[in-house]
């Protein structure tokens, strides 16, 4: 048993925040962890701007998908390369890169530009 429950733990990543989601998310990206809940094993990571503490997290797509249900993100998009961001905000070197992300420039890519609830699987 953990002190706190998997909401109270994403209430508290909130907190105090401003977020605003990246355009696009990370595929499957290599010792990574979620910001909100902390899971070592997400499987796409999602980027979120933080315009309080300008600050970048990046979380797994339940949390994302919590998150947005929870009406804690701001609109619109964040208008930065996630790639990029994440690079910055987890220190990642260049040579160290990240696998090609081939979504994430796709202006056509439907649940970055018109999702409702801006949360979804990228579709082939
Ligand atoms: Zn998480």
């Amino acid at each position: 048993m953990t002190s706190t429950t998997y909401e109270e733990r994403l209430w508290l990543f909130a907190q105090g925040k401003r977020l605003r989601r990246f355009r696009g998310l990370l595929r499957a990206p290599r010792d990574t962890y979620c910001d909100a809940c902390g899971s070592s094993l997400p499987s796409h990571l999602f980027g979120l701007r933080d315009l309080e503490g300008k600050r970048d997290y990046f979380v797994g797509a339940n949390c994302m998908s919590r998150l947005s249900q929870m009406l804690v993100l701001e609109r619109p998009f964040v208008r930065a390369d996630i790639v990029a961001a994440y690079a910055l905000a987890r220190n990642i070197p260049e040579k160290l890169r990240l696998p090609h992300q081939p979504d994430l420039n796709d202006a056509e890519h439907p649940c970055c530009i018109h999702g409702r609830n801006g949360y979804g699987e990228a579709r082939a």
